[in-house]
């Protein structure tokens, strides 16, 4: 049980770390709060003694916090935010004390030697100069932890020559050109009230948690995030009694420590359950503009790892922790809608009469045709790998499920080119007088499909569980910005509105129909049935690097000003370089446990019964020994395949990682290393099940993820 003064009131404590609106009204002067207000909502440049007192008001109210430091907080193309801490103290005056200062200057933009950032050759070492450039349109925020408080402030990244370096320009840039394209639609479509359009985002988070003493005893999961050896237990996920079970008291006590730090700073976490896989659980907020998304998912991850360590556990955020059970995703739901609340992604109640809603709808499904490979990509991470494809999480394919009614709206549109009539939901009806009947939803859901129309906004599904959701959300947002683009051109130019608009709807729906998909998506059938409609089927993430810098990418993003050739091509290396580096850790994370802990252990067994075939030999001369030696005769054999497998391991890693970076090096650790990885855990993990428990230098699976 809690003591009272551990409970808290979550209106009082949500977002009382936060520097948002409330704040800044209360504190900055007035014209300073309205001029702020202008650059958050309209972009106008803000002056730098604006800045000053902004700065100010900032530093003070971080100080209330217990603020001695201030970060300018950014997502380098690492994958994981990075930071650099100043303290707020000047220089000591004559009194011999120091003075608390924070300038428009400093809080406008800072200067990380940044040279050992991922830049994919946008800046060589000897050009070290990157830049940290304020981000007013998300808010700053005061971290309370062991370092005690530090005021951050989320900022963009950026090389001397303005070119990105991290994940959130982009995102800003693609932001902008969605919102310029709606508003040429919404125009066509006689809206002149809205004034600007956001993309809106929810990402549901899903990770694993296992106890610290047990991952401390494992290499594996400390320096690969994932378990590299390891025997199926005698129960896995199959009874699915773990899935939406009574959140035991050790993780709920977890969760709501999470809860609590998240909302303070302002993230509103709002669902949390356990997942499919034992051990396994999710976290969703609720929805925010794109931008915000992006950072809170950020912070979301970051807090479940620092609270997890308070509980004595580790957080997995690895897409694939433990083979033989589901790994964990990122479901990333989109939607786009204007400053006065009209959601461009909600059908109403009769969509087959809500023509703007078909036209962007029509939009979208030409958007993901056109651009599937480089939706494919943004979510290609090296442990995603492990899971596209692999009947737990959705196919490599790129599908649309747009259910029932929508595809019947979609089927008369292309017969008869007319649509006039929408599918009802119908009364739900459970047979139980008690229990009231409700309407239901139109449609079904599909939780087979990688990118599922639910309602009033598409969930893309293929995001992995420790990648950033920037590079999904830069895609999504300017594939659509395009298809907006190309339909406002045709439309501005038209005589007759209502006529063209008829037609462009039934041109895409007639064009792009291939990719809408209701079906199970894990059957081999739909894995025919897609390369028969030449939809493309991308594997792995070497494969889907080279989508990022195609002449159809380059020509898109180019267009948009979301990324230049030389931002992409410069991605594409990183890419890559980030995709060996991991394989590289991986494959030589089994060297060591192979070779120092696995092999011992094993030849200390088979040495120990070997022993003890002698000794009962000696005592007993007739006894009947054959189990003893058929293990014995079985474990040597697995002992020697093991060892072969390990001397080609290390063959092969030392071969790949002397190859200069780049695509070839990235394909040797694809194709060899990871074959010879493969080839290693084989037998070790037939050893597992055979050698003394005891014996066994490593917690099991068993132990991990049911001893939680
Ligand atoms: P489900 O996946 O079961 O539909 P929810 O409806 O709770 O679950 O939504 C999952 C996530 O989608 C949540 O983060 C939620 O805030 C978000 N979401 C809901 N509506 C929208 C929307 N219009 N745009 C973007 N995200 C949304
Ligand atoms: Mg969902």
């Amino acid at each position: 049980m809690l003591s009272m003064s551990e409970y808290f009131n979550v209106s009082e404590i949500f977002g009382e770390n936060v520097f948002n609106d409330t704040v800044m009204r209360q504190r900055l002067p007035k014209k300073v709060y309205q001029q702020l207000k202008r650059t958050i909502e309209e972009g106008k440049d803000l002056d730098l003694a604006t800045a000053d007192v902004v700065a100010h008001e900032m530093k003070e109210w971080a100080i209330e916090k217990g603020a001695t430091h201030y970060t300018h907080w950014f997502q380098p193309l690492t994958g994981v935010t990075a930071e650099k801490h100043d303290s707020f103290i000047t220089a000591p005056g004559e009194d011999g004390k120091a003075l608390m200062s924070f300038s428009g200057k400093e809080l406008i933009k800072g200067e990380p030697d940044a040279s050992s950032f991922p830049s994919g050759g946008l800046r060589a070492t000897f050009e070290a100069r990157g830049y940290t450039v304020w981000d007013c349109t998300s808010p700053a925020f005061v971290r309370q932890d062991a370092a005690g408080a530090t005021l951050c402030i989320p900022t963009a990244f950026c090389s001397y020559t303005g070119e990105a370096l991290d994940a959130k320009t982009p995102i800003l840039r693609s932001m902008e050109a969605v919102n310029e394209q709606s508003m040429r639609l919404l125009r066509l479509f006689g809206n002149t009230t809205s004034r600007k359009v956001t993309p809106s985002v929810g990402p549901e988070q899903e990770y694993f948690l296992v106890d610290r003493e047990k991952y401390l005893k494992r290499k594996d999961l400390i320096f690969a995030g994932r378990t590299l050896f390891g025997a199926m237990p005698p129960k896995g996920q199959e009874l699915e009694d773990h899935y939406f079970g009574g959140i035991r008291e050790r993780i709920a006590a977890y969760m709501r420590e999470v809860n609590q730090e998240l909302w303070k700073l302002g993230v509103t976490a709002k669902t949390q359950h356990n997942e499919v896989a034992p051990a396994q659980h999710e976290l969703a907020p609720i929805y925010a503009s794109c931008n915000i998304a992006v950072d809170h998912n950020q912070l979301v991850m970051e807090t479940l790892k620092k609270v997890a360590g308070r509980h004595g556990m580790t957080c997995l955020l690895h897409e694939k922790p433990f083979a033989g059970v589901n790994g964990s995703g990122k479901h990333n739901n989109w939607s786009i809608t204007t400053d006065d609340g009209i959601n461009l992604l909600d059908p109403g109640e009769t969509p087959h009469e809500n023509i703007q809603f078909l036209l962007v709808l029509t939009c979208i499904l030409k958007a993901v045709d056109k651009h599937a490979e480089l939706l494919r990509e943004s979510a290609a991470d090296v442990g995603n790998d492990h899971r596209l494809g692999a009947d737990e999480a959705p196919p490599a394919i790129i599908s649309v499920f747009l259910g029932e009614q929508l595809e019947d709206v979609l089927h008369q549109l292309i017969s008869t080119g007319e649509a006039t009539s929408s599918i009802e939901g119908g009364m739900l009806q459970t047979g139980v007088k008690n229990i009231p009947d409700f309407v239901k939803d139109a449609t079904d859901r599909n939780r087979t499909s990688p990118f599922a129309f639910t309602g009033n906004k598409f969930e893309f599904r293929m995001v992995g569980s420790a990648d950033s959701v920037a590079a999904s959300n830069v895609v999504l947002n300017t594939i659509v910005a395009e298809a907006f683009s190309d339909a406002c051109d045709v439309l501005e130019q038209a005589e007759d509105f209502e006529l063209a608009v008829h037609d462009l709807i039934k041109e895409q729906a007639t064009a792009h129909q291939r990719i809408v998909f209701n079906g199970n998506g894990y059957s081999q059938e739909w894995v025919e049935e897609a390369a028969r409609r030449g939809l493309p089927h991308i594997r792995s993430m070497v494969d889907a690097i080279p989508m990022l810098a195609s002449e159809k990418s380059v020509a898109l993003f180019e267009k948009f000003n979301v990324f230049t050739r030389a931002e992409l091509e410069s991605r594409v290396e990183i890419c890559y370089e980030n995709y060996a580096k991991a394989v590289n850790i991986e494959a030589r994370t089994m060297i060591d446990m192979a070779g120092k802990q696995i092999i011992p252990a094993v030849i200390k067994y088979t040495t120990a019964l070997a022993a003890s075939i002698n000794a009962v030999k000696a005592a007993c001369g007739d006894a009947d020994l054959s189990t003893q030696s058929g293990l014995l005769l079985q474990t040597s054999s697995l002992l020697a395949q093991s060892q072969k497998a390990l001397e080609k391991l290390k063959q092969v890693t030392e071969r790949a990682s002397a190859m200069e970076e780049g695509r070839e090096q990235a394909v040797c650790y694809h194709s060899e290393v990871h074959t010879a990885m493969e080839a290693l855990r084989a037998p070790v993990d037939q050893l597992e099940m055979m050698v003394d428990k005891e014996l066994w230098p490593m917690p099991s699976y068993g132990d991990l993820i049911f001893e939680v």
